[in-house]
């Protein structure tokens, strides 16, 4: 009996031909040469080595050892390779080129993958916003007057962007409360996380130009899970009035992995119904395709779920988030990155945070490794996700985690 084919994928394998996510590895005999890799089952695909065993016209865009060159190439190229990546895995004849160029996941590193030009994160969910103004604004109104209005953001570290299963170092900074007589100086004792989804940009934009909504496919790359780390107790000394800094710019974590959005095609839905018009540059009532994407996240600390998000139910969607970043005319450079904001859902085991699932600590989660209010050194947390694909199937999202390593 011939030995099976890495190729031959389970049914209803989520990393199937559907998918082909991107990624950056290296292996153990040569930890110095990072390769583009592309997933399929359990296994990477070198698809710089593919695509010269195949004689691809984008050998040179493949053989590379980092996303960058090809999230530069375009839409057009985007969609040319990952039709060829799809035949080499799919076609019967090419699997004596193709099945010595798979190595099992278990055996590669993974980086990350892209050099990540400007990082900014936004504040989406009308839900985790209600709650945050709830507990940070016990006497106002839970959402600020602007908040219907425009996609709320700020510009974050993109030097701090790291690779799932990169150690955090839990943060020290200036903290204090509001009964407090002074401020003082420590680890962080609200350590968070924000679940997330990270939106990748590719082809550049003009300075000066603003992206229209119907320009989010010819920019936008993929997308890719997010965790915001974020210290609640620095943060909330710190963020009035110019927003957040150093509570949220020791570290950001992707996913090893950037989901295709010509992966998600089945999973595009439509955005919450909005309560106040829009402005022309936000309204995307008339828009062909849905601004939404239906991507189901789950939370986990420890290995034990929290909670699971449903990205469905984000207010602004990453399209309108691209059309505000650049309607004052800056302009997009490949590697820009933007998260969506923390997604929480209506139900109290979709918040997408320890701030909003233990109200700021006054109810603890009840883990089989002990309570939780915030989290403790040596915490470990994992987002992993999955949208809807085509013909049933499901598309799986990777993961992202780290683990808390106490302050230095
Ligand atoms: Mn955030």
């Amino acid at each position: 009996m011939p030995e099976q084919s890495p190729l031959d994928l389970t049914e209803g394998d989520p990393f199937g031909p559907h998918n082909l996510p991107y990624g950056v590895f290296t292996t153990a005999d040569e930890p110095g040469r990072r390769r583009l890799g592309v997933r399929i089952g359990d296994h990477v695909l070198d698809a710089g080595a593919a695509a010269h065993a195949l004689g691809s016209p984008y050998a040179a865009l493949l053989a590379q050892p980092s996303l960058n060159p090809l999230l530069a190439a375009g839409r057009t190229a985007w969609r040319d390779v990952r039709r060829a990546l799809t035949a080499w895995v799919t076609v019967p004849a090419h699997r004596p080129d193709i099945e010595p160029l798979l190595r099992p996941l278990g055996e590669v590193t993974l980086h990350l993958p892209y050099e990540v030009a400007d990082y900014v994160d936004f504040y989406a969910s009308e839900h985790h916003a209600t709650n945050v103004g709830r507990i940070f604004r016990p006497d106002g109104d839970a959402l600020t007057p602007n908040w219907k209005h425009l996609p709320i953001g700020y510009h974050g570290r993109s030097g701090t962007v790291v690779v799932s299963g990169t150690d955090i170092t839990r943060p020290a900074g200036q903290r204090k409360a509001p009964a407090d007589p002074a401020p003082v100086f420590g680890p962080s004792v609200k350590l968070d996380i924000e679940a997330e989804v990270g939106f990748l940009v590719g082809t550049p934009s003009e300075l000066g130009r603003p992206v229209p909504l119907a320009s989010f496919r010819d920019h936008v790359f993929g997308l890719t899970l997010l965790n915001d780390w974020s210290a609640r107790d620095i943060q909330a000394w710190e963020y009035v009035p110019l927003g957040p800094f150093l509570g949220k710019s020791f570290a950001t974590s992707v996913s090893a992995w950037v989901t295709p959005l010509e992966a998600l095609d089945a999973a595009r839905v439509a955005p919450p119904a909005r309560d106040l018009p829009l402005l022309p540059y936000l309204d995307d009532g008339s828009d062909e395709e849905p601004g939404g994407f239906d991507l189901h996240i789950t939370v986990r600390i420890n290995g034990e779920t929290v909670s699971e998000p449903p990205f469905s139910t984000m207010y602004w969607t990453a399209a309108q988030q691209l059309a505000h970043m650049t309607v004052n005319g800056a302009s997009l450079r490949t590697g820009d990155l933007y998260g969506s904001g923390t997604v929480s859902g209506p139900e109290v085991h979709q918040r997408g945070s320890l701030l909003e699932l233990t109200w700021n600590g006054q109810e603890p989660l009840e883990l089989s490794t002990g309570k939780r209010t915030f989290l403790e050194d040596g915490d470990e947390v994992t987002l992993t996700a999955w949208a809807p694909g085509p013909d049933g199937t499901k598309v799986g999202l990777g993961e992202v985690t780290g683990r808390i390593t106490p302050a230095r």
